[in-house]
């Protein structure tokens, strides 16, 4: 990225309406970040720290504006009284030591409770941990340290929740009895929706490129799909589980099914045509960023120091009607359901904005 007399980087801030961007640097043990703080109007802005080897600052500049709006939008979806942020470190993880990730929790602890971080991308718990040490403005803890533990429970209860409610505006019920899913990514979220769908006898295809995960389900009375024909059949539901941006133009010449809705953050390629593609084909599309939030409720309820896993599961059950407003909104309004759940979550940004 150039910084230059078009001021490219505070047009685009101005676009997103972002707060604030701070950007760290230790050239001593080759630390870079950027924290992306998009809105604090509804509290302070929550959200993982991700490491990634960019190829660009650029790339990692764009990551963390789009990924700390989406996270602004999550939390106001979910109800929280929480903000909109994330933080990218820029490097190949190996490069990651105890003293990094504290120099790290430095910077995170200077911004005194505007940004809270979580784990994301290429961060361990112990990481998390480490910057406890340094910072009180971390959660996602494991319960030995005082936190809610791994929030995947949570977050594939709600889109569970989220795929009944699609299915029940598509059948007028919401049972998923006889119902054909592909989950693609069986992770830490994904096994555990499968186990959800496989209790109400869903007819379970897997997909994943890492065959120790697929083993993992080798109990289980599932199809295992190979990631190269992941499209060649119908389904009735489509749950991404697995990585971003795997809704394009290119996928969807292929895609056959009636709804999608699944975990993986960022799903669509574009907010433009691809879900107008999405109409065309008449795709119901579940916005990821309405139906993962079981895993920001866990961490917000951390920050909120209310330490209580049931209070979390209730919360996260709510997905199943918020869902069914997106879908009412985005109906009434003839938009998609993505520009719906937008428009929802900025709708609260705004009124909170004048109190
Ligand atoms: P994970 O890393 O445990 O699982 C991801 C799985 O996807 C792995 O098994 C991986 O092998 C598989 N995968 C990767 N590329 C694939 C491909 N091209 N085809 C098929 N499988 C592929 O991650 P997770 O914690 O289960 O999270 C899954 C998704 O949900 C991620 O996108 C994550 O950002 C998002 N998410 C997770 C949480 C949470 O609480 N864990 C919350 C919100 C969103």
């Amino acid at each position: 990225m150039s910084i230059d007399e078009n001021n490219s980087v505070f047009e685009k801030i101005k676009n997103d309406n972002h707060e604030q961007l701070v950007f760290c640097n230790d050239d001593s043990i080759g630390l870079k970040a950027i924290i992306g703080i998009h809105n604090t109007v509804l509290g302070p802005a929550i959200g993982g720290t991700r490491m990634w080897n960019y190829n660009s600052d650029a790339a990692a500049l764009k990551d963390v504006i789009n990924l700390s709006k989406a996270m602004s939008y999550k939390s106001s979806l979910a109800g929280l009284n929480a903000g909109g942020g994330k933080a990218v470190i820029i490097g190949d993880p190996k490069i990651k030591s105890e003293k990094f990730i504290k120099r790290f929790g430095d910077f995170i602890n200077d911004l005194n409770g505007k940004y809270w971080t979580a784990q994301d991308v290429n961060m361990s718990t112990q990481d998390i941990i480490w910057i406890k040490e340094k910072s009180k403005f971390v959660v996602g803890l494991p319960k030995e340290h005082g936190g809610l533990g791994d929030s995947s429970s949570p977050t594939a209860f709600g889109v569970y929740m989220g795929i009944k409610s699609a299915v029940n505006h598509i059948s007028g019920r919401d049972s998923l009895e006889g119902k054909k899913v592909l989950v693609q990514g069986v992770g830490n979220v994904g096994r555990k929706l499968v186990d959800h769908l496989l209790k109400e006898n869903a007819n379970v295809a897997i997909c994943d490129i890492n065959q120790k995960n697929i083993d993992l389900m080798s109990d289980k009375n599932i199809t295992v799909v190979n990631p190269e024909n992941i499209y060649d059949n119908f389904y009735d539901i489509i749950s991404p589980c697995a990585l971003g941006g795997i809704i394009n133009n290119n996928s969807l010449k292929d895609i056959k099914c009636d709804i999608i809705a699944g975990a993986a953050n960022n799903q669509l390629e574009n907010d433009t045509d691809v879900p107008e593609e999405l109409n065309i084909k008449k795709i119901l599309y579940v916005p990821d960023f309405l139906i993962n939030a079981g895993g920001i409720i866990s961490v917000y309820h951390e920050q909120i120091n209310d330490i209580d896993f049931k209070k979390v599961m209730e919360m996260t059950g709510l997905i199943y009607d918020k869902v069914s407003s997106v879908i009412k909104h985005s109906d009434e309004n003839k938009i998609s359901t993505n520009s719906s759940a937008i428009q929802i979550a900025k709708d609260r940004i705004k009124e909170n904005s004048k109190k």
